[in-house]
């Protein structure tokens, strides 16, 4: 299980980088078919940057050594071949897997806006300063409130249209410079509060939303359907907006939760199974938001 390997290697000082929301319950071996990403592939990569090498059980029973152990190799890459083929080309039964140092300071910082645009705006400036956060990512308001009844707290302000996490990790002395522009970034572009978390636990507390807001939106409804599509950052305000219209026009709520970092979105879309031609009008609005994504030179993700 993803989260072990961390849990197992922390005691010494090292983590594993790859982080999917579902890591507390899916598998090294299915990260490695779908070459899974999380919060923190926008600075490290995702799973194919952590895995060194592969023992491959192939169709005809034949046990294959991918990769050499090392990070680079002047081989052709099978290994990489391999990762991301869900599950087609054979079966992993040993993987490889690099461990990175734990950072010496990891600082969270919480800003929220009065508009999705405004936030869309903030990881475009950090972005555009040349600051690399480990992660950065955005909520909207169905999701902000999701996630607080779901926990009975109050951690994300209820009223705010988005709001932004930005973890900054490395020496103690880069994370402080960087998050004190962060800041002032967040703030030019709109920010209404902002909250920044310095010691583990208040980090932890920080990311636990985020990290629970799947379960949290399936408390509110019934039945979702997630999408996952890809957009260039610049076009996150627009394609956000294209959604909130479609959303309207075809009667269905939308929860937006994402890795603005990599302009990867992740939209809800919100329904009761029982209501008639339910399937079908989940389907066409979710065809409508990925050509959307497309329309703007995205992929489906
Ligand atoms: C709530 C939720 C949040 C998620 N968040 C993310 C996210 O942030 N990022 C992301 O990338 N994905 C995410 N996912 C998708 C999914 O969890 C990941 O793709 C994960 O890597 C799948 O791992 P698994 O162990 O659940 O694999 P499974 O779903 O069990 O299997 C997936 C595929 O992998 C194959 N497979 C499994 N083990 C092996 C093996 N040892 N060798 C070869 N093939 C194998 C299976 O045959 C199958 O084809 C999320 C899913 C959920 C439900």
């Amino acid at each position: 299980i993803n989260s072990w390997v961390t849990r197992a290697v922390a005691g010494d000082g090292f983590y594993y980088a790859p982080d999917p929301s579902s890591q507390v319950v899916c598998s090294i071996g299915g990260n490695v078919a779908e070459n899974s990403g999380g919060v923190h592939c926008l600075k490290y990569g995702v799973t194919s940057n952590h895995v060194l090498g592969l023992e491959v059980v192939f169709p005809d029973g034949s046990v294959t050594e991918l990769g050499n152990g090392l990070a680079e190799s002047q081989e052709l890459d099978l290994r990489g071949a391999f990762i991301g083929s869900e599950g087609t080309l054979g079966i992993a039964t040993a993987i490889t897997l690099r461990l990175l140092r734990a950072p010496e300071c990891v600082n969270v910082l919480l800003a929220d806006f009065e508009t999705m645009e405004s936030a869309g705006e903030a990881v475009r400036a950090v972005t555009a300063a040349g600051l690399l956060p480990a992660g950065m990512e955005i909520m909207d308001n169905v999701t902000i409130n999701a996630v607080n009844d779901f926990f009975g707290y109050d951690e994300y302000p209820r009223d705010a249209a988005a709001v932004l996490l930005i973890e900054l990790d490395g020496q103690e002395a880069e994370v402080q410079a960087s998050a004190q522009r962060a800041e002032l970034l967040c703030r030019g572009a709109g920010a209404r509060g902002l909250r920044r978390a310095e010691d583990p636990t208040e980090c932890a507390v920080l990311w636990k939303g985020r990290k629970s807001a799947f379960s949290a939106v399936g408390k509110i409804t019934p039945t979702y359907y997630v999408q996952d599509g890809v957009v260039p950052r610049s076009s996150l305000p627009v394609v956000l907006a294209a959604i909130e219209r479609l959303s309207q026009e075809h009667g269905l709520p939308v929860a937006n939760v994402f890795h603005a970092g990599d302009g990867n979105l992740h939209p809800l879309i919100l329904y009761s199974a029982a209501e008639p031609n339910a399937e079908k009008r989940v389907k066409d609005l979710g065809a409508a938001i990925l050509k959307e994504c497309l329309a703007v030179g995205g992929s489906i993700s």
